[in-house]
């Protein structure tokens, strides 16, 4: 597929929130070995938001898809993820601008936008063992898939890429959030925001796909 429509957008969010939802209490778990124990929660309450907005009002473009989704999650989660998600989310509409059809390498450019709103707002480095951690290697492949104008491959590579740089975050120690705060002993457990990153992709690949 040479281009993301507005539809399969929509749809990713959808799967997102579904995924978030299914995956509620293993994120919840996470957050409880090095944070607060509310990461699952956070986000399936602002996911919530997120689908019962747009099933009130139905998109209009991809400008008004994200910028809602991105204000949903700033105003419905308290926890550090609302507002960093939702500065991912605006972004992305913001680069986007009120389109009907994305192609692959608009919406690669799009998706760092958001990334680097996520590193402005957030300030985390590299290797502090957050979201971070796989927001920028999911899209390094997204790049370096063989067909980057092929919206639907290069989203399974950044989701494959994704779930590989989840797993990588366990052996981190982390320099940022509520995990910053174990030190040393946030080492050896997979990082919250990482997991949640990847199913975000995860969603992205499959609506795509679809
Ligand atoms: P809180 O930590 O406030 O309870 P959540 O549990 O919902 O919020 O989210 C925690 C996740 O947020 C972490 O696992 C990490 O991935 C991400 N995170 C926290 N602080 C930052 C930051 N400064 N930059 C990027 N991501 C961060
Ligand atoms: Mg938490
Ligand atoms: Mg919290």
């Amino acid at each position: 597929m040479g281009a993301a429509t507005l539809n399969s957008l929509v749809a990713w969010l959808h799967g997102f929130a579904a995924l978030v939802a299914a995956n509620r209490d293993h994120l919840t778990e996470l957050d409880s070995a090095i944070g607060d124990a509310d990461h699952g929660s956070n986000l399936d309450r602002g996911m919530t938001a997120v689908v019962a907005a747009l099933d009130a009002q139905p998109a209009t473009d991809t400008a008004d898809l994200f910028k809602r989704t991105g204000m949903a999650l700033i105003s419905n989660v308290g926890g550090a993820s609302g507002p960093l998600f939702g500065t991912f989310f605006l972004r992305l509409g913001g680069a986007l601008g009120a389109s009907s059809s994305v192609s692959s390498l608009e919406l690669a450019s799009a998706l760092r936008a958001g990334v680097s709103g996520v590193t402005v707002r957030g300030k985390a480095e590299l290797g502090d063992k957050t979201m971070l951690d796989v927001l920028v290697p999911a899209l390094d492949a997204w790049d370096a898939a063989p067909d980057p104008g092929d919206v639907a491959g290069a989203a399974r590579a950044a989701a494959e890429a994704a779930a590989a740089a989840r797993d990588a975050t366990a052996p981190l120690v982390a320099h940022k959030g509520r995990a910053s705060y174990l030190g040393e002993r946030s080492a050896g457990h997979l990082d919250p925001g990482a997991a949640s990153t990847a199913l975000l992709f995860r969603a992205l690949a499959e609506a795509l796909e679809a």
